[in-house]
């Protein structure tokens, strides 16, 4: 059934999907099309059932449809859907996020996580008045062009770290130095710091499955923008409000100057922001000469969904509990891994994980997630779909639980995990 859907999908939509992972390119097979869902649950069009840890890619940390977040939708849809005018609900999401993270004077909203990096970087260029940024290999910061230059995420799925389409001439002033290694980045801010206008960096990399920064690493990436003049850009699309209420700056204590927000501040609607010092965001149109709007941007019924959700993600102890859900996951993934005597790595922080097949005791930059096993890892996930666990379909993806998974969830999601690895070879 789901073999003639995607055959029509793939008539009318080039692929058949309008994201490139969701085509199950790197693990093989067809993609499964989602009719509903609800909590930590997914059903397909044929109403097979799945425990779902892919969370729409993150947004869905309340789990799916959460009843007061469609309540709040369904308000704001009775006003009107765009006004393309202010609304007080702008003002209160931006105003939450700026209470929240103390690195952040004000706020800017957009459509998705791509507009928030491409809007950061162009800012931190115009306020800097520097061409060069520099990146790290397989960190994902959306598709503009830019920021298209030894990408993660499907961009890695595909071996294309460039795409066809950005120009030579944009592209070399992107530098790009492997992720974790702060010796390289001093090398370099030696001779070209002073012509670097932004270090962007995902803190927690979600886009090379999940690699946690090094300690030290962070500190020392801030203390060289402080030196230079560089601005510093988390991005945050996917951490934040993912593994802590503040984010990976409050996980690990070190203070951007700008951030980008995006998945889980629109609680599944199409949203992004990015936001920081006032002192930078005041070089924004229109107070400032740098220029960035948006149609939707701010859009009512996205920001209703949005406020909802961190109104309920700032509940006491909301990230210590899904951080044990993911521990306990994680734990018994490795129990079932060692049991089938299959080496097994895992990363995770608050509500995101990632599991990498490979002898390495630790996986720290994007070389060591290539070179993690990934037949054994389309095998293992091929397995867990058949028996209704729904995980990332590639092994360059971050996991993510959501308060809606119980325990009972976790222990028949390891039940057939240790199934399914006592089948790999
Ligand atoms: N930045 C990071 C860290 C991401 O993970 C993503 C998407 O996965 C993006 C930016 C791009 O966001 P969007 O897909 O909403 O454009």
């Amino acid at each position: 059934m789901s073999n003639s859907r995607f055959q029509l999908a793939q008539k009318y939509i080039p692929g058949g999907v309008n994201s490139p992972v969701r085509a199950f390119k790197s693990v093989g097979g067809e993609p499964v099309f989602i009719q509903r869902a609800k909590g930590a649950y997914l059903w397909d069009a044929d109403d097979k059932h799945y425990i779902d840890y892919v969370g729409s890619w993150g947004p869905m940390i309340l789990g799916h449809a959460h009843p007061e977040v469609i309540d709040a939708v369904k308000q704001a849809a009775d006003n009107g859907l765009s006004f393309g005018a202010p609304t007080e609900s702008e003002t209160t999401l931006a105003r939450k996020i700026c209470e929240l993270i103390p690195s952040i004077d004000k706020v800017r909203m957009v459509s998705s996580g791509t507009e928030a990096t491409m809007s950061a970087l162009r800012l931190a260029r115009g306020f800097t008045g520097r061409d060069k940024i520099l990146k790290f290999e397989g960190c994902y910061h959306g598709h503009s062009d830019s920021l298209l230059v030894k990408a993660g995420s499907g961009a890695l799925t595909f071996g294309v770290p460039t795409s066809p389409g950005v120009p030579a001439a944009l592209a070399e002033q992107t530098l790009t130095l492997p992720f974790n290694d702060l010796e390289s980045v001093e090398t370099l801010f030696a001779e070209l710091g002073e012509q670097i206008a932004a270090i962007i960096i995902e803190p927690v990399a979600g886009n090379m499955n999940l690699i946690t920064p090094r300690p030290g690493y962070l500190e020392g990436l801030r203390k060289l923008c402080d030196d230079y003049g560089t601005v510093l850009i988390f991005d945050e699309v996917m951490t934040g409000f993912r593994v802590g209420l503040q984010g990976a700056q409050g996980v690990y204590g070190v203070t951007p100057d700008l951030t980008c927000f995006g998945k889980v501040i629109g609680g599944g609607m199409p949203v992004g922001a990015f936001g920081g010092k006032a002192e930078i965001m005041n070089h924004i149109s229109p107070d400032g000469p740098v220029y960035q709007a948006g149609t939707l941007s701010g859009n009512p019924v996205a920001m209703a969904a949005g406020i909802k959700t961190l109104e309920l993600v700032s509940a006491p102890n909301f990230y210590e509990n899904l951080t044990a859900k993911t521990k306990s996951l994680l734990i018994g993934l490795s129990n079932a891994a060692s049991s089938a005597d299959i080496p097994l790595a895992t990363n995770g922080v608050g509500g995101m994980f990632g599991f990498f097949f490979t002898d390495a005791k630790r996986v720290l930059s994007f070389a060591d997630s290539v070179a993690c096993d990934g037949d054994r890892f389309n095998a293992f996930f091929h397995g867990m779909l058949k028996r209704g666990v729904y995980l990332a379909p590639s092994s360059f993806e971050a996991g993510f639980v959501s308060s809606a998974h119980t325990e009972n969830d976790i222990a028949d999601t390891l039940e057939h995990a240790a199934a399914v690895m006592s089948t790999l070879v």
